[in-house]
């Protein structure tokens, strides 16, 4: 990188004058990444790469020195993670020198002769920030769920084990040489979403569930083959159930108090397990509206078990009829939830009409095997995303769908709908009216295929051949084909080697969970540059000439704030729960651990790039271990020494050991590294700093530009708040309607100097 000023600009291209030069180097505005028109002036500061091109120079990657100045008042944050994008794939022709050949996908050395440099590198690990590497042996259950973890130990020492080094080293490796995504979880079914709006559904209750895998449903729908005496009398959007009042009265509040009384429910003297039962119900014989929405529905004055009607008689007036129906009563599930919903058609007998009844009558739909099958995919992942909740005692409470093996059964009151998209149609069914919904491309079909995970034996990335490959093909058990590859690096277990102290006891801020429904964060554009944090930018896993960011990595900090990673209490919150967790003895930053990694039959190019994924550059760091979204876990690797075996030395006639020392080699490897996958993949005009993976490695590794931005999740407001309401920012960016939110992206890791903006829930830019 060298300095310079802008001298000259014209809105399209200009010129730098270099520090200690003094004639103008040509730049053009396609290579000013992260800058945009309005930053581009005479005489700001830059620093940049200078190329030579038809004996010209020209200044590439050119990027201010002082980042734009913040309009006042105006509160912006780094997310704490970004994404080391993908390169293409590269051409491999049968001339390409070896040492590029061996960055692509090809068959791996034997193991059973020696064909390569083998040896081991001694490595000093050393925390640069507050470093926490958690016990799984020793957890200390404290009251109400509340955990305590310790730091991983080995007999008695402060340590790191080997598979943790092992993982950060193997994913900066992937994402350095380009491999394969091997931890990359692929989709079953796609992701689902929630959406702001009820689809058109019909509401239904399953009365036979069929050989083949479909389901015959039974149609429940009041707004149809009304009774004389019944109108809808022109209301608006009449729901197709009727609204059980006031089922949680006075409603119901996310506290631990008991605000819900069963005792003032209309649902009192109905069994605990009433979701789904026969009732008899004292019904509306007109719609009532909705107090601020524009929907109706018939009133559900009384309900009983259908056993008990006689009960209900003496409390009739001229404005209600008695119906039977089912009662749909999901629980107080939601803040401030009052009515429960009866599913009925106007059916004045007791007993239920049989199947055959309603296939005749035309109230029978069938539902496919496939729509039954992703139901049960949705319960259980319902359950997935809640089983860490269940056994709290406060409001509001899970839905009663949400149980562990939970599968569509006869009797369930669901709602069903047809789903279309792009011509096609799939049969849905959802347990409410506002309901998650599923997007129809599974995440794997947006990765680029060249990142996908390696399927076959002779074709392996660089990081399958060197940390190891086991073939996902479980069918192919043929004893002709490899289905796995050994590792040709071994680490050790780090263990402590300078000691400067721990924080004897932290409690830990809540820590999110990826929220890859966010769209806006996880996908961008194939074809163009997400814009610079401000504008819209519709893509979702449905859209067309969308493609998967890249590799997730989570920011370096460099000054970490203990109000960020500290669990905030107030008076609701003592922050003594089941979300709160303890660690105990962090290592401070200046701790320092040693380890060893062996290697075998690498090749110079290889090895190379190993020792940079261990060493990285000046000033970057490896994200290690706990809490890295709050800044934990940045250290550095120093390799101190490497010592090569020779075995025709060893295995010859002086009989001498064979090992040699080699750390002034260390600089030749990287560089035999870092050019091979420049020419690779930039086709010999370009230097290893401007590979896009490299560039997006180091700004998330090293410190941010712009150190005075805090980094921390997206939220509503500048202070953390002791619950963490964090979903607020994404429920506000995303909103729809008459007052749309600001739909804010997440820009390209290059990009992201200027940060993003908070917003509150109701979409507002704070
Ligand atoms: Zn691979």
């Amino acid at each position: 990188m060298i300095r310079g000023r802008i001298n000259r600009w014209n809105g399209k291209y200009g010129f730098i004058i270099l520090e200690g030069q003094h004639i103008d180097t040509f730049f053009h505005k396609d290579d000013t990444p992260g800058l945009t028109e309005n930053d581009l002036r005479e005489g700001l500061e830059v620093t940049c790469e200078v190329r030579q091109q038809g004996g010209k120079s020209r200044a590439i990657n050119v990027r201010a020195i002082v980042p734009p100045v913040q309009p006042q008042g105006e509160y912006r944050f780094l997310n704490p993670y970004n994404f080391v994008r993908f390169l293409n794939e590269p051409t491999i022709l049968p001339t390409t020198p070896i040492t590029q050949q061996l960055l692509g996908r090809c068959m791996p050395p034997p193991h059973d002769r020696w064909v390569g440099l083998s040896g081991q590198l001694i490595c000093k690990l050393t925390a640069d920030s507050l470093l926490f590497v958690s016990d799984s042996e020793r957890v200390e259950e404290r009251q109400n769920g509340h955990k305590a973890y310790s730091f991983f130990q080995l007999d008695g020492k402060a340590a790191i084990p080997a598979t943790t080094l092992r993982g950060v080293i193997r994913s900066v490796f992937e994402a350095v040489t380009n491999s394969c995504l091997s931890s990359f979880q692929e989709d079953k079914y796609p992701l689902e979403y929630r959406e702001a709006h009820s689809p058109d559904f019909i509401p239904v209750r399953v009365i036979e569930l069929c050989n083949d895998g479909s389901a015959l449903l039974e149609r429940l729908d009041c707004t149809q083959g009304l009774p004389s005496g019944v109108s809808t009398n022109g209301k608006p959007n009449v729901m197709m159930t009727g609204a059980v009042k006031a089922a949680y009265p006075p409603r119901v509040l996310q506290t631990n108090g008991n605000w819900y009384n069963e005792r003032y429910s209309s649902l009192r003297g109905l069994p605990a397990d009433r979701d789904g039962l026969r009732v008899a119900a004292i019904v509306s014989k007109q719609p009532i509206e909705h107090a601020r929405r524009p929907f109706s529905a018939f009133e559900v004055i009384e309900v009983v078990p259908a056993s008990q009607a006689s009960t209900l008689q003496l409390q009739m007036s001229p404005n209600h009829i008695m119906v039977y129906g089912w009662l749909h009563a999901t629980g107080p599930n939601i803040e401030n939830k009052h009515d429960e919903r009866l599913f009925f058609r106007w059916e004045t007998n007791p007993n239920p009409k049989s199947n055959d009844e309603l296939k005749n009558l035309h109230l029978a739909i069938t539902c496919s095997k496939e729509g039954v099958a992703e139901y049960n995919q949705h319960l259980a992942e319902y359950w997935h995303r809640h089983a860490k909740g269940a056994s709290k005692v406060t409001l509001p409470q899970l839905s009663v769908f949400v149980t562990p093996g939970r599968k569509l059964k006869v009797g369930d009151l669901v709602y069903y709908f047809e789903d279309h998209k792009d011509g096609v149609s799939i049969d849905v069914l959802r347990a409410v009216t506002i309901p998650r919904r599923r997007y129809r491309t599974k995440r794997q079909e947006l990765l680029p295929e060249f990142s996908h995970k390696c399927r076959e034996y002779d074709k392996l990335c660089p990081a399958c051949r060197t940390f190891g490959w086991v073939s996902q093909n479980t069918n192919d058990v043929s004893s002709e084909s490899h289905t796995a590859y050994a590792s040709r690096v071994r680490f050790g277990n780090a263990i402590l080697s300078s000691d400067a102290g721990v924080e004897s006891e932290i409690s830990l801020a809540v820590l999110g969970s990826p929220k890859p429904t966010t769209t806006r964060f996880y996908l961008r554009p194939k074809s163009r540059r997400p814009a610079d944090g401000e504008e819209d930018c519709q893509v979702d896993y449905d859209a067309d000439d969308v493609t998967l960011r890249g590799r997730k990595f989570y920011r370096h900090h460099n000054a970490m704030n203990p109000g960020e990673y500290t669990r905030m209490t107030d008076q609701d919150h003592d922050g003594i729960d089941d979300k709160s967790r303890t660690i105990i003895d962090a290592r401070k930053p200046g701790n320092a651990f040693k380890f060893t990694v062996d290697f075998e039959n690498l090749s110079e190019v290889e090895l190379g790039a190993l020792l940079w994924s261990i060493q990285l550059e000046q000033g970057m760091h490896h994200r290690l271990g706990y809490a890295k979204p709050l800044g934990f876990g940045s250290v550095h690797i120093e390799v101190q020494d490497v010592a090569i075996f020779d075995p025709l030395v060893r295995y010859g006639k002086d009989l001498e050991s064979g090992w040699e020392k080699k750390i002034d080699q260390i600089t030749n490897w990287i560089t035999t590294f870092e050019n091979a996958i420049s020419m690779l993949y930039r086709h010999r005009d370009d230097r290893f700093n401007s590979l896009e993976n490299v560039a997006d490695l180091r700004t998330l590794l090293s410190a941010p530009i712009n150190s005075l931005l805090p980094i921390h999740y997206p939220r509503s407001q500048p202070e953390p708040q002791a619950e963490g309401k964090n979903f607020e920012w994404f429920v506000g960016n995303k909103r729809s309607g008459k007052y749309p939110g600001p739909r804010l992206v997440l820009p390209l890791a290059e990009d992201d100097r200027r940060g993003i903006r908070l917003v509150d829930r109701d979409g507002e830019l704070k």
